[in-house]
C-alpha cells in the first residue's frame, strides 16, 4: 500500500511538472479558432479562411463555413492576415546593437551572464514582432549560451521563438577578431580550426555541444589587402560539409567574395550568407547546385532605409541582390539582427521588396522557403493542418505592401499565445 501511495505521488509528479512550467507561459486554451480576414498558407491568399488551433498544432484551415467552432474559444482578427509565423534565417542573439555597443567592445568586455541577460530580452522582442523562428549563426565569443537558450525557450523557463543553435561558428586561424597588439592572444569570437585535424574535431565538438547548424566563415577582412579574402580551401570546407553531413548537421558559409562562394557552393554547403560580392556566374552555380542565398541586406549598425540610399556599397548589394534574383537563386529571408536591434528583423523584408523582390515572395522567403531551406517543412512555414501552430497576424496584407509586417496584431507560437 505505501509503495503503491508512492508510485502515486511519484505518477502525480509526473503530470503537474509540465503544467508547473506551462504556468510562465500565457495560459493554452485548448481549441482556439481564429478568423482572420484572409489568410496566407505560406504559398496562397486565402480570402475569408479560419484556422483552428488544438494544444500545440494546427488542427483545420479553411472557408468559415467548413471549420468547426465546436468547443473552441473564437478570437476575430478583422482586417488581418494571418501567415505563418515569421522565421528569421541569420540572427545573433548575443550581440546587440553595434549603434549602442561596438562588437569588439561586447565581445571583450561584456561577460557571458550579462550577455545572456540581454539574449533574454532580445528573444521577447523577436518573438513579439512575429518572428517564431530563427537562426542563429554564432554566438561572437558567448560559448554555447545559444544551445541553453534554446533549451530554456523549449522548457518554457523564457519567451522566445524556436532556435536553432550554431555555437562559436568556425574560423581559419588568424582571419578572424578581435585583434589588438600581436603579442596578445585573445579569445576570437569564433573558433579557429584548420586542415584535417582540427577542423574534423571541431565540427564534432561543436555538434557534441548542441549546434543544430554548422557555420563556418570562407572569407573574412584579413591580411594585407583591402576588402575581404578567401580564407579556407576548397578541401578543408569539404571536408567540414562532409564531417557534418555525417550526424545530420548543414552547413552555413559566411562568404561575401565570389571566390569564397565558389569554394563554399563546390563544397557542398547548404546556404551562403551575405553573398555581397555575388557575381551573375557565382549566383548561376548557386542556383545550379540548390544553394540558397541569406542576403542581409541590412546588416550593420545603420538606420534603414539608409541615409544615402545611392552610396556606393548601397548600390553595390543591390546589384549583387538583383543578381541573385535573376540567376533564381533561393532566398532565406535573414539579416543579421543583432548588429541592429532585436524585433526590428522586417527591415530585412522591407529591404529585399525595395531591391526588386515581389512582396509576397519576400514573405514566402522567410515562410514556406525558409521552412524548406532549414528541412523544417513538415513543422512550421505553412499554415496547414498537423504543423505547429506557430502563427502571426498583421493588420493589412503583407503579400501587397511589405510594410504590414510592422502592425502585427497577433502571436502564436507552438499554440501558446503571446500577443494579442
Ligand atoms: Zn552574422
Amino acid at each position: 500500500m505505501r509503495l503503491m501511495r508512492t508510485k502515486l505521488l511519484l505518477a502525480l509528479a509526473v503530470v503537474t511538472l509540465p503544467a508547473l512550467i506551462g504556468a510562465q507561459a500565457p495560459a493554452v486554451p485548448a481549441i482556439t479558432l481564429l478568423k482572420p480576414a484572409r489568410v496566407f498558407d505560406g504559398d496562397t491568399m486565402h480570402e475569408g479562411w479560419a484556422v483552428r488551433v488544438r494544444g500545440e498544432r494546427i488542427d483545420a484551415v479553411g472557408p468559415e463555413a467548413s471549420v468547426s467552432a465546436a468547443g473552441a474559444k473564437v478570437i476575430d482578427l478583422p482586417g488581418s492576415t494571418l501567415t505563418p509565423g515569421l522565421v528569421e534565417g541569420h540572427s545573433h542573439i548575443l550581440l546587440h546593437a553595434y549603434s549602442e555597443t561596438s562588437w569588439t567592445d561586447q565581445v571583450s568586455k561584456e561577460g557571458l551572464a550579462l550577455r545572456v541577460a540581454r539574449a533574454t530580452n532580445h528573444l521577447r522582442a523577436t518573438l513579439q514582432a512575429g518572428f517564431t523562428t530563427v537562426r542563429d549563426l554564432g554566438t561572437e565569443g558567448a560559448q554555447y549560451a545559444d544551445v541553453e537558450l534554446r533549451d530554456a525557450v523549449r522548457q518554457g523557463i523564457i519567451p522566445g521563438p524556436r532556435i536553432l543553435a550554431s555555437t562559436k561558428a568556425i574560423v581559419a586561424t588568424g582571419s578572424y577578431q578581435p585583434k589588438f597588439i600581436a603579442e596578445w592572444n585573445v579569445p576570437q569570437g569564433a573558433e579557429e580550426a584548420d586542415g584535417v585535424d582540427s577542423l574534423t574535431r571541431v565540427v564534432r565538438d561543436q555538434i557534441g555541444r548542441g549546434a543544430d547548424w554548422i557555420k563556418m566563415y570562407a572569407d573574412y577582412r584579413w591580411g594585407p589587402m583591402p576588402g575581404s579574402r578567401p580564407t579556407f580551401s576548397i578541401e578543408e570546407l569539404k571536408l567540414a560539409v562532409e564531417t557534418a553531413k555525417s550526424a545530420g548537421v548543414p552547413v552555413a558559409v559566411h562568404s561575401n567574395t565570389a571566390e569564397g562562394m565558389r569554394r563554399a557552393t563546390l563544397a557542398g554547403v547548404e546556404t551562403i550568407e551575405h553573398g555581397g560580392e555575388g557575381t551573375p556566374d557565382v549566383f548561376k552555380l548557386m542556383a545550379e547546385h540548390h544553394v540558397a542565398l541569406c542576403p542581409t541586406i541590412t546588416a550593420g549598425a545603420g538606420p534603414w532605409p539608409p541615409a544615402n540610399p545611392n552610396s556606393p556599397a548601397q548600390l553595390r548589394k543591390k546589384e549583387s541582390f538583383k543578381a541573385a534574383l535573376d540567376a533564381g537563386v533561393t532566398i532565406i529571408n535573414g539579416s543579421d539582427v543583432g548588429t541592429f536591434p532585436h524585433g526590428d528583423n522586417a527591415r530585412e523584408l522591407e529591404a529585399m521588396v525595395a531591391y526588386g523582390m515581389p512582396p509576397a515572395a519576400a514573405v514566402k522567403s522567410a515562410t514556406s522557403v525558409a521552412a524548406r531551406v532549414l528541412h523544417m517543412e513538415n513543422q512550421i512555414g505553412s499554415v496547414k493542418q498537423g504543423r505547429f501552430a506557430d502563427l502571426a497576424a498583421f493588420d493589412g496584407d503583407p503579400t501587397k505592401d511589405i510594410s504590414a509586417l510592422r502592425k502585427v496584431k497577433f502571436v502564436m507560437k507552438n499554440g501558446v499565445i503571446y500577443k494579442q
